[in-house]
């Protein structure tokens, strides 16, 4: 069969998520394949049974009804493809850009140092190379003439944020009122938000961002200019959003909030803070008890007031005074009924 290569660059021909490999192994070698499979990318593929993805290279109306297509249906570089019109990201000016979900984290190399041993070409080959996005979109672009590369369409980025309608009645209200706006104003650590996977990474981001400091604003437990917060609290209010799934992605975002004067990291209070899947758990499991403890500190530039107290008495006026709109006055920043 032709091969086919996603738009971030991995082989869906060869993927074991997807219809084309189902099709290729019967049902009573799957355990063992995909169990493989999960010892070297640390995911464990969907079971047999599900009819498998059809590749992000199908139009969104012929995608199945399967929950499954949500995700490809809202992936960035899927839609900066789209939007460029281009197969994937190697016809791109711009590749590899910050943006793309192309990675290099299952190179030959980097598999072999996670499992503490070199993994063979045949090995590469079976479980890992369709993975190996950079590299496959690397392949894809030495084959391609100048002619074939396009720059990718800009896309503007309006940051919208209400006129303040008079003054807050105390001034640790207005401290905390500068932080977010300064959080609004900024690009949340996204480079190349002029493309279309920028602004949708910078939404996603924002998106979260705003619902996270509502949840530390709200349930956190607060100790002058320190907060922490159990993962299981997180997990159970976190809606519309999803959590990170593993540390690195809560580091992207401890790494805006230090930008913004506040350290975070952390407790973890389990061993089995990860499901087979590879995904970070919320709660021990088993049990109701939370996988691990959210800490943050403010730094000595922002202890001039206690931020998180006066964060928390922001949020819980804005819901005293605007109810179930509450949530989406602040994620607007919209501050006017706190005024004077
Ligand atoms: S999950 Fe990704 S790589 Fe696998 S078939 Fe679907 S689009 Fe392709
Ligand atoms: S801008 Fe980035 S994500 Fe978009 S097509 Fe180019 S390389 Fe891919």
């Amino acid at each position: 069969m032709e091969q086919i290569i996603s738009r971030c660059g991995n082989i869906c021909s060869e993927c074991p998520w997807s219809t084309f490999v189902r099709k290729k192994i019967v049902k009573e070698d799957w355990g063992e394949y995909s169990e493989t499979v999960k010892k070297y990318t640390g995911y464990k593929p969907v079971k047999y049974e599900w009819e498998g993805c059809v590749g992000c290279a199908t139009p969104n109306d012929e995608l199945p009804s399967h929950p499954f297509f949500n995700f490809l249906k809202k992936c960035r570089t899927r839609k900066c493809g789209q939007h460029n019109e281009i197969p994937n990201c190697a016809y791109c000016g711009r590749f590899p850009c910050a943006n793309t979900v192309a990675s290099d984290k299952y190179t030959k190399e980097r598999v072999s140092e996670k499992l503490g041993k070199d993994v063979d070409d045949d090995e590469y080959a079976r479980y890992i190379k369709m993975f190996d996005s950079i590299t496959n979109l690397n392949e894809v672009r030495s084959g391609l003439k100048d002619t074939q590369i396009k720059n990718p369409k800009l896309v503007d980025h309006k940051k919208e944020i209400p006129e303040l309608k008079g003054t807050f009645k105390n001034a640790s209200f207005k401290f905390i009122y500068d932080i977010l706006i300064a959080i609004a104003n900024s690009n949340l650590g996204i480079k190349g938000i002029d493309t279309v996977s920028g602004l949708e990474l910078f939404k996603e981001r924002k998106e979260f961002l705003w619902r996270f400091l509502w949840l530390i604003g709200i349930f956190g437990n607060i100790n002058k200019h320190e907060l922490s917060i159990d993962s299981g609290t997180l997990y159970d209010n976190r809606k519309p959003i999803s959590l990170p799934n593993n540390e690195e992605g809560w580091k992207v975002i401890f790494d805006i909030l230090k930008e913004f004067g506040i350290d975070s990291e952390l407790e973890i209070k389990t061993d089995k803070l990860y499901t087979p899947g590879g995904y970070m758990r919320a709660k021990i499991p088993k049990t109701n008890k939370p996988a691990y403890i959210l800490k943050m500190k403010t730094s000595s530039e922002l202890q001039k007031y206690p931020v998180f107290k006066a964060l928390n008495e922001i949020l819980s006026e804005l819901q005293n005074k605007t109810g179930k709109r509450a949530f989406s006055n602040f994620k607007k920043l919209n501050l006017n009924p706190l005024l004077e």
